[in-house]
Formats: C-alpha cells, structure tokens, sequence
C-alpha cells in the first residue's frame, strides 16, 4: 500500500498547488479535491474556522466552514491553530469515523503536510477578504472613498465611465428625522436608504457614504429611473420587520459624464458633484442639480469674494450710503436708512453681489456690526456737530437670530458711541420658520426695552403672514415696492384690496409704515390715497454717499416739483 499511498500524496499536492495558483479559484474543483482526501485518509469530517483577530476569536466572532462531512464520526484526529503575521487566528480540525483503525506514521504526516497547504490557501483567502473589509469599508459597514476611488479607477481603465452619471445625494432635513425616530433608528434609515439605492444602482456602479448623510457614486443611465425615484422619496425601513418606516427623501447634485470621457484623477468627477449638490441642498427637496460650467465660474467667485472680504473690511472698503425716508404730505426728511456700498478699486459694487455670499458662512454678522458702528460714528458727529439728525435704520441679516448674544452686540456698539437710542432703527425680515420667529419675537422685544426702533423689512415678499406682526411688538413695517398695486385705477382688484386692508390694519396697531421703492408719481398718488405717508425710494432720491445725505438732511424739506 505503501508506494500507491505516495503516489496518491504527490498527486493530491499536485493538485492543490494548481488549484491555489489558478488565477480564478474554482470553488467546484477545490470541492472534489476535498472530498478525494477525505476518503482517501478514511474522514469523516474536515472544519475550519477563520478569526480575523485572536479577539475575536475569543468572541467567537469568525467564520466557520465544513468543508467535508459524512456524517459518520466526531473522534478528533488531528487539530491544528494557526496564527498569522497579521494576527489572524486561523484553526483546522479533522474527525474520523469512531471505530477507525490506527494511523500509520507515514500517513499522519502527510495529512499534516497537505492541510496545512489548505489551511495557508484558505487563511490567504480570508485575508484578502479582511483586507478588502477593512481597506475599503467604514466600521459601520459602509463603502468608503477608497472604494469610490478605485471603482473610478478600474471604470476608467476599461474604458467604461463615459456616459455614466456620478451623483451626491444629500439626505433632507435629516435631523429631525434623527429627532423623531431617535439617532439609532436614524443610523439605521442611513444604512438601509445605502442599500436601497445600491440595489437600484446594481452592477451599473458603485454608491459610498461620505459621512453624515451625505453619499456619493456612480451610476448607469439605464437605471437612471430607479434611482432619482429614491431621491425624490423612499420608505425606508427601521427595525427588522419591516414594519416601522419613515420618509426621507434627498437632494442631489449629478454630473453627467461626456462619452467619451477619459478621467485623469477623481478629483475631476469630485468636485463637479460637490458643487451641484451644494446647489441642490439650496432647493427644495428631492431636487436634482445637473451639473454645468457656469456653477464652476460661480463657486469661483464666491470664493473670491469670501477671501477678498476680511482685508476689505481691514481697509475699510465698505462704505454706508444713506437713503432718506421721506414724509409725502410734508416733503420732510424723517429718516434714512443704512445700505452697505463696496467701493472696491473705486468701483461700487451692488450688495446683492456680495451679501448673499457673506451669508453663507455667517460674515455678514461681522459687516452688520461694522454699518451699525459708521452709522453710530456718523450720528454722533452730526449731533456734536449741531445738526438736525434723524433715525438711522441698519439692517440685521437673519443670521444674526442664532447668535445669543446679539442684544448686547447691538447696544455695546451703540452706547460705546453714546448715541441716544431713539435715532437708531433695526430692520430685520421676516422669517418663515418657528425656530426663527421665537429669536425674533426675543430681539425685537429687548430692542423695544431699550427704546431702539425696531422695523420689519420687505413686508409682502416671499410668505409674509399676519402672525408677524401680531406676535411681534415692531415699530415699523416696512413694505416692498413689489407689494405696491401696479395698477391703481382698479380700485377692486385684489391687489389693491389687500394693500388697504394690510396697510390700515398695520397704522391701527400702531406701526409706521414706510413704502420702499417709490420711483414714480403714479405710485406717490397710491401710497396718499391709502394715507400712507412715508416713502422710501428714487422718486426722493438712492442711496446718497454720506456728504451728499448730510446735504439732504441739512436741507430738511424736498422741494416740490
Ligand atoms: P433692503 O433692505 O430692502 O433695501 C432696499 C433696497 O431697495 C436697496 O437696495 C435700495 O437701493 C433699493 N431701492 C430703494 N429705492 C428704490 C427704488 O425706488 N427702486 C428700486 N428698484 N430699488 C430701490 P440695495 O442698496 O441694492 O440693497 C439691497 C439689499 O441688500 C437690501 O434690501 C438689504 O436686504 C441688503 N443690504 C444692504 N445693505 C445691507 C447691510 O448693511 N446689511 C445687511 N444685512 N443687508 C444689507
Ligand atoms: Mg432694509
Ligand atoms: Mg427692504
């Protein structure tokens, strides 16, 4: 028996040598392999069990196979553990039939020799698995970047990108998801939206978590229906049964790839995304932001203007142009309001090309308080200086309300200028959330308790509710031009009607009301036959530069026409 049994033992490494130097593992072939050396060493049974760590090992938190079981014996032949260089614990046991004979020598060390070839061919599997684990997932189970990256990077080599879609999607309103449901349901909404979207995607592509609630990844335009019916709203399960589910729905910013489309990095792919789906976060939800040239050319100058800022403000760049507020009936001066200039290598530029920008990352603050300063500077030089000074009003932008402390901001700049508080205005605008309205009604409150005037601004624009003005103790409503009746002659137009009703409603509660945007005799004619008589707008004047407004005030009184 001798001699056959060596001729079997050379043929069986033969074969196993093959089989773990083939490039594609034959799962099939590695079966029957198994199966021969059991029956030819009398097995009954062959495990192996694989422990990417000895703790978990411990845990018993691993993998356990059996490759090979007749059934018929559970006497431990041979038991083998193995520890790796990376520390994974990888274990064999061999059974035999219980009424088997002895093992000749000879024959316990060539099993020994071939299972450890198996066992070093199966641990090397695993490990490269455990790599793949690691390398490219997150701890909680997610695809990483690097998954991202590499997917990218195979795609491109192939030849296969072109055309494709890459998307970031953006979960909406995730946070109060995460209230409702609690932050454990919410990790779990995160992680199975994943995989609702990545079977959607299937094998066209690839989706991975950024963090938070943001994903990004690839995918065909065959399943393009799918996945944007996910973005626009998915139930998405939380416990196990299926049962409890809540909505969510994403915004997403896509770019399409061009085909042809050769990638050089996936920065070229990265950074498209990130700006249409900072666009689309800007939506409303289950918005999709298609990606094109000009939101480059946008961010670009969003970005010079956040840069360029700080030294502007350092320098003093930004000038307070004065616009009168105007008495219709008497044609006196009776205020002005701050605007904000930037006189930017002795051009102006329009505060709508840098104010919104400064919103972003909360700037504006810091230049409202700079306008509140010049003007306080300002009127306190004019009354030193003996003149007759009117109420100034600065506006607040609506970042301000997170901010606390925003009360004592306003009256530490004041008061370090020792200006009487009543030639002070604050405009802030209406606000559309509950949140907000509760800062809101705190700030115009506490102004009031100083005796600073407090104004609503842009009354009539967006969803102005009458709430606002109940709830609020404002001074002064301040009504947007766009709120003005265009066609004053019919007297029962809806138009017209909800500009008397609003304006005489305000004056009963006691608010002044200014009208701004006045450029024209036939709009001066609306605001006196609703006997609302202050106005601000071209038709007296804009935005003068200081000298031009102390002029102005000086005067007192516009001459008629
Ligand atoms: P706003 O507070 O509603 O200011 C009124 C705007 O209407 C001003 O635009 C003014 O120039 C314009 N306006 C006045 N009369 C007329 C008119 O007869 N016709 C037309 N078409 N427009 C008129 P401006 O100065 O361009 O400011 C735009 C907005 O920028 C302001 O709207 C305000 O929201 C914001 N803003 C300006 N300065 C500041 C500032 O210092 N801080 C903050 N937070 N916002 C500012
Ligand atoms: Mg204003
Ligand atoms: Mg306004």
């Amino acid at each position: 028996m001798g001699g056959n049994n060596r001729d079997k033992y050379i043929e069986f490494i033969r074969r196993l040598v093959d089989l773990t130097h083939s490039e594609i593992f034959d799962h099939e072939k590695y079966k029957v392999l198994i199966a021969d050396i059991c029956h030819h060493y009398r097995l009954a049974k062959g495990v192996t069990e694989f422990y990417p760590t000895p703790r978990m090992e411990m845990m018993k938190q691993g993998e356990v196979f059996c490759d090979f079981d007749n059934g018929k014996g559970e006497k431990i032949l041979y038991h083998l553990r193995i520890v790796s260089q990376t520390k994974a614990v990888i274990i064999g046991t061999l059974y035999v039939e219980d009424n088997d004979e002895d093992w000749t020598g000879e024959e316990m060390e060539q099993l020994d020799t071939l299972f450890r070839i198996i066992i070093g061919f199966v641990s090397r599997k695993r490990l490269i698995r455990t790599v793949e684990d690691f390398g490219f997932h997150d701890i909680e189970g997610y695809r990483n970047f690097r998954a991202f990256a590499r997917y990218l990077d195979i795609t491109n080599s192939e030849n296969r990108l072109g055309g494709k879609i890459a998307f970031l999607f953006d979960l909406h309103n995730f946070g109060i998801v995460n209230q409702e449901i609690g932050r454990k349901n919410g990790d779990k909404v995160l992680l199975n939206f994943y995989h609702m979207v990545e079977k959607a995607i299937g094998d066209t592509g690839i989706i991975i978590r950024l963090g938070g609630d943001k994903y990004i990844g690839v995918f065909d335009r065959k399943v393009k229906r799918e996945v944007f019916e996910l973005i626009s709203g998915a139930n998405v399960p939380y416990d196990d049964a299926g049962e409890k589910s809540v909505r969510v729905s994403a915004a997403a910013g896509i770019y399409m790839l061009p085909n042809p489309f050769m990638m050089k990095s996936p920065g070229d792919i990265m950074d498209k995304i990130m700006i249409a789906g900072n666009a689309a976060k800007r939506e409303t939800e289950g918005a999709i932001v298609i990606y094109d040239d000009k939101m480059k050319a946008e961010k670009d100058r969003v970005k010079k203007v956040q840069t360029e800022y700080k030294k502007a403000l350092e320098k003093e760049e930004f000038l307070v142009y004065y616009q009168p507020k105007v008495d219709i009936v008497t044609r006196k001066i009776v205020g002005a309001e701050a605007l904000c200039r930037w006189m930017k290598k002795g051009k102006i530029v329009p505060p709508m090309e840098f104010i919104p920008i400064l919103e972003i990352n909360n700037d504006i603050c810091e230049l409202d308080f700079y306008m509140l300063d010049h003007v306080c500077r300002d009127i306190r030089r004019w009354l030193d200086e003996g003149r007759e000074v009117v109420r100034v009003s600065v506006n607040m932008s609506r970042k301000h309300l997170v901010d606390v402390d925003l009360l004592d901001h306003i009256m530490a700049i004041i008061d370090r200028n020792n200006v009487p508080h009543e030639y002070i205005e604050i405009e802030l605008t209406e606000t559309t959330t509950d949140v907000f309205f509760r800062d809101l009604k705190r700030v115009v409150s506490g102004l009031q308790e100083q005796g600073v005037w407090t104004a609503v601004d842009d009354f009539g624009m967006g969803y102005s509710s009458l709430n606002l003005i109940r709830e609020i103790p404002w001074n002064v409503l301040k009504v947007d031009k766009n709120f003005v009746p265009k066609n004053m002659n019919d007297e029962r137009s809806i138009d017209n009607l909800m500009f008397k009703h609003v304006i005489s409603l305000a004056q009963d509660m006691g608010l002044e009301c200014v009208i701004e945007g006045v450029e024209t005799v036939d709009q001066l004619e609306v605001l006196r036959r609703n006997n609302c008589n202050i106005a601000q707008g071209y038709f007296f004047d804009r935005p003068l530069p200081k000298e031009e407004f102390e002029y102005r005030m000086d005067q007192k009184i516009y001459p008629e026409e």
